[in-house]
């Protein structure tokens, strides 16, 4: 923490700023931010000055409501639950710390997010790895730390094995099995029967130095059905484990609990009523990550552990029946609401064909959706000065600063109540999950853009430090 200052949040009630938010696709904003943004717009302006822009504002305490709704759950059904914050989300420092304050697990699958847990204050036996190609070097670090690792493959399992031969751990190894659910079976991530068979027989002729805890998966998508369908899949190798010996605890049902973006209905009617002619390039995506899928994360949690196992038992009195803890390592939906990110805007330039585009100081890497062929379907909240010229509502895409055609930040017309201008700034809601420095990198020699961490100080005033 490297600055901190305080900011009364007195409001102010005499702001010049105006404040615009968006009709089409106006997002769901936190609180905290809410209150920042309609009550003192211009301490965003004076952050921006002072950092830069793009900006990352980041509400840290929000991760902790968020770890403690999934615990909530846990408790009503009656489950154990192990939560392992999936840190490859964000780069953010402030959010593994937020994690580590929380009570929970980070799961890290490189040594530099091992160093942030551990630097965040974790205790590393909540540390969980299940990254697919870990580095031997990576191995003697988890290895020494007592982190829980789950192995990807019989070659990883060798590897472990080879490893312990040598090195002497002052504990047993833990480690868990990542199974390939039959939903996911052409993915090159976890092991199919073949392969799960060959790693129970050689753990349960393993020497002690290498404990067993249980499996793991994770699965893309956002559809509490197909984990139902793959802890279905793993019970019988929860049975086979037990005859052989072993001690399996956990089932780690990895993250993809889906977080809402956007109201419901105006989703539901923006889907619709969209067409090529709402896009610069008169394509609209294919695919969109279910921005108004009107499911939190915790909803989604405890209606997955009431749902019928088999025909006399919900997932939550099966796994407590079977003696079995439940893991879930959620990134996108821990770090719901935990930022908005800020674009300065440099002009608006009028195009071919009554099209105009608005540059921003900053880039698509820093709202890197349309990376993914996709787009952010959440329109960013314009402010800027209340007595603009009086002009009609404006539709504009938006593009960064550099040289590449395909640096937009978004291909769709977005519709601004007023023409963007110059010094004007657009607020990008709940950037945290991937969104915002997924893809950041120093081109053109731009620095990476800057991230700080808001908080409330005891005095009732917003604590400010840079997150790094
Ligand atoms: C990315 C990833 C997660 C987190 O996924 P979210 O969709 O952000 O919740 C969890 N586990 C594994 C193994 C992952 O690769």
């Amino acid at each position: 923490m490297t600055s901190r200052t305080e900011h009364p949040v007195a409001i102010d009630a005499g702001a010049a700023e105006g404040v615009f938010m968006p009709t089409e696709l106006p997002p769901l904003l936190d609180d905290e931010f809410e209150q920042i943004l309609r009550g003192n717009p211009n301490l965003l302006r004076q952050w921006v000055q002072e950092f830069g822009s793009p900006l990352h504002i980041l509400w840290p305490e929000r991760l902790k409501r968020n770890a403690q709704a999934f615990q909530a759950v846990a408790r009503r059904q009656k489950v154990e639950l192990d939560i392992f914050y999936g840190a490859k989300v964000n780069k953010s420092q402030a959010l593994v710390r937020a994690a580590v304050e929380a009570g929970i697990g980070v799961d890290v699958s490189s040594p530099y997010e091992l160093a942030d847990a551990l630097r965040a204050g974790l205790e590393p036996r909540r540390l969980v790895a299940t990254g697919p190609a870990k580095t031997a070097s990576f191995h003697r670090q988890l290895l020494a730390r007592g982190a829980l690792i789950s192995l990807d493959s019989v070659g990883e399992l060798e590897s472990m094995q080879a490893l312990l031969a040598h090195a002497r751990p002052e504990a047993p190894a833990r480690c868990l099995l990542r199974y390939r659910p039959q939903a996911a079976r052409m993915s090159r991530f976890g092991m199919g029967d073949e392969d799960l068979a060959r790693c129970l027989d050689l753990l349960a002729r393993a020497p002690r130095n290498l404990g067993f805890e249980g499996f793991h998966f994770h699965l893309s998508g956002y559809e509490a059905g197909t984990r139902l369908q793959a802890i279905k899949e793993l019970m019988p190798w929860i049975e086979r484990a037990r005859a052989l010996g072993l001690r399996p605890q956990l089932i780690d049902i990895g993250g993809g609990m889906p977080i809402e973006y956007i109201d419901p209905h105006r989703y539901a009617t923006y889907l619709k009523t969209h067409s090529g002619a709402d896009y610069r390039h008169g394509r609209r995506p294919k695919d969109f990550y279910p921005y108004g899928g009107g499911l939190a994360a915790a909803d989604w949690l405890e209606q997955l552990l009431a749902s019928a196992l088999d025909p006399k038992h919900t997932l939550a009195q099966a796994l407590s029946s079977m003696g079995l803890r439940l893991a879930i390592e959620p990134g996108r939906s821990l770090v719901d609401q935990t930022a908005i990110s800020v674009f300065r805007v440099n002009r608006l330039k009028p195009l071919a064909q009554g099209q105009q585009v608005v540059f921003v100081e900053g880039s698509s890497f820093s709202a890197c959706e349309t990376w993914f062929a996709s787009e952010y379907l959440v329109d960013p909240i314009l402010i800027g000065a209340a007595a603009a010229p009086d002009s009609p509502p404006t539709l504009a895409y938006i593009a960064g600063h550099s040289c590449l055609d395909d640096d937009v930040l978004c291909n769709r017309l977005v519709r601004f109540a007023r023409p963007p201008q110059g010094q004007d700034l657009l607020v990008y809601a709940n950037t945290a999950g991937y969104q915002m420095d997924l893809l950041e990198n120093e081109f053109h020699r731009h620095p990476s853009p800057k991230r700080i961490a808001i908080g409330r100080s005891a005095q009732g005033g917003i604590s400010v430090a840079l997150d790094n």
